[in-house]
């Protein structure tokens, strides 16, 4: 701010102008607030910060707080893809160890003839019988 007034139609200005200084159009820390009038009188004739000390500590506060923020949530969403992704190992071990299960099951019941020849015997003696 540079003079101070705020109940009139307020300006963001670009601290270094963006026709200068195309790269800093979206940098949060070469924004400041101007009335329309000190906006104007600037454009890009000089590159006068206007912010306060207290003004541009609090930015830095908030910016290093959101920084902060936003990597919280990473480890979160990280920590949670890690918790879904052993659920899905642990899920597709079982299912392979059942299947495992199964084929030993399978090679067991064929591996012993006597009891399959046995139902067949019992199968026939009933078309037989019929
Ligand atoms: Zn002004």
């Amino acid at each position: 701010m540079k003079c101070n007034v705020s109940k009139c139609e307020m300006h963001v200005d670009h601290i270094k102008p963006v026709s200068l200084y195309p790269e800093l159009k979206y940098d949060p820390d070469n924004l400041q607030v101007l009335c329309r009038d000190c906006n104007l009188e600037k454009s890009n004739k000089h590159e006068t910060d206007y912010r306060t000390d207290a003004q541009i500590s609090r930015f830095k506060n908030y910016q290093s707080t959101y920084i902060q923020k936003k990597r919280a949530v990473a480890k979160k969403l990280s920590r949670e893809r890690q918790l879904k992704d052993e659920k899905r190992r642990a899920r597709a071990k079982r299912r392979a160890e059942r299947k495992a299960k199964e084929k030993e099951l399978a090679k067991g019941i064929f591996n012993k003839p006597f009891v399959f020849k046995t139902k067949l015997r019992k199968r026939s003696k009933l078309h037989v019988s019929k």
